[in-house]
């Protein structure tokens, strides 16, 4: 069955050209203006589903993310100009069109990402929860009153701590995601007063494109949000961009590391890869364990940075848990997104979907025992769980962003937490234990940005703050926390003291 785009909704209409018996083409946005891009040329976008294009997008070329980031500098005012509770009024405004038209928002990230539809429609109601939370999010700004009398040097003195905004921030956001990584950083960029220039994936850039339909929808002032499209090549032109202030990227660690080397001397806030470990020990609620690691392993076809990659078992519970994980692999389909029934979609592209079976080959070849899956046909990778990896395997170290439960059978919690030490890793991790000093034990020593006890890391709307450590990246996302990366401290000292003294008399304070 082919697949294709819904049809388009109002809010679209001027960012596409439709056309009859062909894709539609998806234009980029500048100053308030929906264009193709100074070369004319565009790039297909197609469905993981079937491998079909489903639309064409406008390239960008360097001239273009010049045209963009001069726009979002020209416009800054603009943003720091409406009133806070304006600024929010336009977030609720979008949320109302997403809620409006959240079955073609679903649908496109469907086609578009390869992800089942309750997944799909799951990302575009987090995407409205984050919208609506704006004003809950903007006490991040509000900053700090600091009297100085608590020191000699600043007595008769007080400070005001502002967050400031940064100016303009470029966004880049990974594949998989496409609609809330986008949006998670757009929002809180907006609200604390920046302009932005977005780039999505070029695997899937139209959810994105969508989102600034509705924000400009919305009442977005022009020129305060401008979209670029195209591959890697142009996400580096803009963070190298001499008017960028600040860059907010999600995506993997080596591109993670190629932005730093070139985007020069301004705020990184990096959200990179991860490898999520869940440590099961012998006092767990091991079917409770089963079915967490499982779900956290397969959602989204195992493609989230937080996927649980990895189970680090107890011995003596190591049969017991792999029963309970056998048994609750059965719910998850494989197959066709559109299928109600189907809980596993396909991964993004054949490349990626070969590159973890090359991870589940070389795990096999070096002794591990396939108990479940292992099939690759396209871009569709069944569920599969090796047992007994060795710790030389490729699997252990490497992000997989793909199905794949390994498990490793650990002595004890020690064991665990040197395996944990060894990754370059330090994204997301879990603990199943009922032992509270055990648990402890381990959410002290292991060194990950986050750890779920007895679930599977999962960061929902962003309500806790969320990123990593080690090569996992640098800063936190979250509510109020993006507010963080995105703003500067600006310190604004008052001299009470008439004629500039800066001094106040000090009565004398003998020990009793
Ligand atoms: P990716 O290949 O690193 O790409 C991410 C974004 O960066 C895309 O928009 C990409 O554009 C762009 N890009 C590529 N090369 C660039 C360059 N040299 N300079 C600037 N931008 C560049 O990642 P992905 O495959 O889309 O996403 C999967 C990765 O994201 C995984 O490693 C996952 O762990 C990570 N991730 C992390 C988090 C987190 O919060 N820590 C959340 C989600 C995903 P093109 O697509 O056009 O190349």
């Amino acid at each position: 069955m082919s697949v294709s785009l819904p049809s388009l909704p109002d809010i679209a209409s001027g960012a596409v050209v439709e056309r009859v018996g062909r894709p539609p083409i998806f234009k980029m946005l500048f100053n308030g203006s929906w264009v193709t891009g100074y070369e004319g040329s565009t790039f297909p976008v197609d469905t993981p589903i079937t491998e079909e294009v489903v639309a064409e997008v406008a390239l960008g070329g360097e001239k273009d993310v010049d045209r963009a980031v001069k726009a979002a500098m020209k416009s800054q005012d603009k943003i720091r100009e409406i009133p806070g509770i304006e600024r929010v009024q336009i977030f609720k405004n979008a949320a109302e069109i997403l809620q409006k038209n959240l079955v073609y928002f679903a649908e496109t990230i469907m086609v578009e990402a390869g992800k089942p539809k309750h997944e799909a429609e799951g990302e575009v109601r987090a995407t409205i929860d984050r919208l609506l939370l704006t004003l809950e999010e903007a006490r991040a700004i509000f900053g700090e009153y600091i009297p100085g009398d608590w020191s000699e040097d600043t007595s008769g003195k007080v400070a005001l701590v502002i967050h400031e905004p940064f100016g303009v921030i470029a966004s880049i956001s990974p594949f998989n995601y496409p609609l809330f990584i986008a949006a998670s950083k757009i929002i809180p960029a907006l609200l604390a007063g920046n302009s932005v220039v977005a780039k999505a994936s070029s695997e899937n850039p139209i959810s994105l494109t969508l989102l600034a339909c509705a924000l400009m929808e919305a009442g977005l002032p022009k020129g305060v949000l401008n979209v670029v499209h195209g591959p890697g090549r142009l996400g580096e032109l803009l963070v190298a961009h001499p008017d960028v202030d600040m860059v907010s990227f999600t995506g993997s660690t080596a591109v993670g590391k190629r932005i730093s080397e070139v985007s020069g001397v301004k705020r990184l806030h990096l959200e990179l890869g991860g490898k999520g470990m869940a440590i099961v020990l012998d006092d767990a609620d091991v079917k409770l364990a089963a079915s967490k690691c499982v779900e956290g392993a397969l959602k989204n076809a195992g493609q989230r940075c937080d996927a649980v990659s990895a189970i680090l078992v107890q011995r003596s519970v190591h049969d017991k848990l792999v029963d309970h994980l056998l048994d609750h692999m059965k719910d998850w389909k494989v197959g066709d997104p559109r299928y109600r029934e189907t809980k596993v979609g396909p991964l993004i592209n054949r490349s990626a979907a070969q590159r973890v079976h090359g991870l589940v080959e070389d795990a096999v070849e070096k002794g591990a025992k396939m108990l479940a899956g292992g099939e690759l046909k396209g871009c569709y990778h069944e569920p599969t769980v090796l047992d007994r990896v060795p710790r030389d395997a490729r699997i252990m170290w490497e992000e997989t962003f793909g199905p794949v439960i390994p498990i490793i059978p650990i002595d004890d919690e020690d064991d665990a937490i040197e395996i944990g030490k060894r990754s370059r890793y330090g994204l997301d991790s879990c603990v199943f234990s009922n032992s509270f000093y055990r648990i402890w034990k381990v959410a002290k020593k292991v060194k990950t940005g986050t750890i779920a006890i007895n679930d599977y890391p999962r960061h929902g709307v962003g309500y806790f703050p969320f990123g990593g450590s080690k090569e996992s990246g640098i800063g936190r996302e979250g509510l109020g926390y993006s507010i963080d990366e995105m703003t500067y401290l600006k310190t604004i000292v008052f001299n009470l003291v008439p004629g500039g003294l800066g001094k106040i008399k000090r009565r004398k304070v003998s020990p009793s």
